[in-house]
């Protein structure tokens, strides 16, 4: 049985060799599985790609693709996915944030007979607290308003087996949000907690504003509650609106004309002002959506690769 090891990386030429060798300690010590690794160079601006192609010089179970430019992760995933023909597959960071010990708890688990074993991070002690609080906010927020359950802690980090995988690819939305899309598909999933380290060397390619972005993504992609809350929150000041004109005639009617009331009256157009803009970007989000889902631009783009028949991922091939 192969077992591939999928590795997104982007400017990790700190870390790779790192990587490779954690990896070939666990893997050299299980002899009943083959392995392959599918380093994906995400269109780094450093030497990842030398170093790949070194570490496939020295080893023929080394695999790389190379993007033509940055696609973010969820492609790299996705390149990864769709050239992997293994049997199972294993999606790691190359900063050993995962660890590749894991592999072998993994490995028992397929045994038993799960399609999938995914990891839950214990602690986010390698996080700064801010982000770690944010996170936390955004899974309950999340959680709430969207059918699929994406538990906090859930990671990218798991082991699938073919049916799962196949069920993935299945997916081929543009934005991809791998956590959703994960649980959406569903599959018996064994979940195995990890205790979370900081990286080994180098950076996170996360900035605050890549995380919110990210966030959005995710909320616009697995649910349509923002839409439909526009929708009551819009009926709610309707009412709201038309309850206080009847106040307003009435008033009229048994006082008289009154003049004074400037300050209500601005105060209730900003109001209503502001809610209108709320509403027209909350559905500028999906229509945006639409937009580049209609365009269906392929995911990624192979720059070059040692993959005998890389499959790209032009739409008509989709
Ligand atoms: N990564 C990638 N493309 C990107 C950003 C990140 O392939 O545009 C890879 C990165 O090399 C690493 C993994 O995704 O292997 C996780 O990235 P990072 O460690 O920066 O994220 P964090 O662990 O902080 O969530
Ligand atoms: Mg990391």
């Amino acid at each position: 049985m192969l077992v591939e090891l999928i590795v997104p990386c982007y400017n990790e030429s700190e870390v790779i060799k790192m990587f490779y060798d954690e990896c070939c300690k666990v893997i050299d010590s299980i002899k009943q599985y083959e392995f392959n690794f599918i380093f994906i160079d995400d269109g780094s601006k450093d030497n990842t790609l030398e170093i790949m192609k070194d570490l496939a010089k020295k080893d023929e179970r080394v695999k790389y693709i190379s993007f033509s430019r940055n696609f973010g992760k969820e492609s790299a995933m996705y390149a990864g996915l769709k050239n992997s023909t293994g049997d199972y597959a294993v999606i790691l960071d190359a900063d050993l944030q995962h660890p590749p010990a894991l592999i072998k708890d993994m490995l028992e688990a397929m045994e038993q007979g799960y399609d999938c074993c995914a990891t839950n991070r214990a602690s986010r002690d390698g996080d700064p607290f801010l982000r770690t609080f944010l996170t936390r906010g955004f899974y309950r927020f999340i959680n709430k308003i969207s059918d699929v359950n994406m538990p906090d802690g859930a990671g990218d980090f798991r082991m699938m087996n073919r049916k799962m995988i196949e069920a993935i690819l299945s997916l081929c939305e543009v934005q991809r949000f791998s956590k959703g899309i994960f649980s959406w598909v569903g599959f018996d999933t064994k979940w195995i907690d990890f205790q979370d380290v900081e990286r080994a060397a180098g950076t996170t390619k996360w900035s605050f504003f890549g995380l919110f972005k990210y966030a959005m993504e995710g909320i616009t992609a697995f649910s349509t509650v923002p839409l439909k809350m526009a929708i009551y929150f819009g009926s709610l000041v309707s009412i709201s609106s038309f309850i206080y004109l009847i106040w307003v005639v009435l008033k009229t009617i048994i006082y008289g004309r009154d003049f004074p009331g400037y300050a209500s009256i601005i105060v209730i157009l900003l109001f209503l002002g502001g809610c209108i803009i709320l509403c027209c970007g909350i559905l500028g989000e999906y229509v945006a959506k639409i937009y580049i889902e209609v365009k269906n631009r392929p995911i990624y783009i192979i720059g070059k690769t040692n993959i005998e028949k890389p499959i790209n991922d032009y739409s008509k091939e989709r």
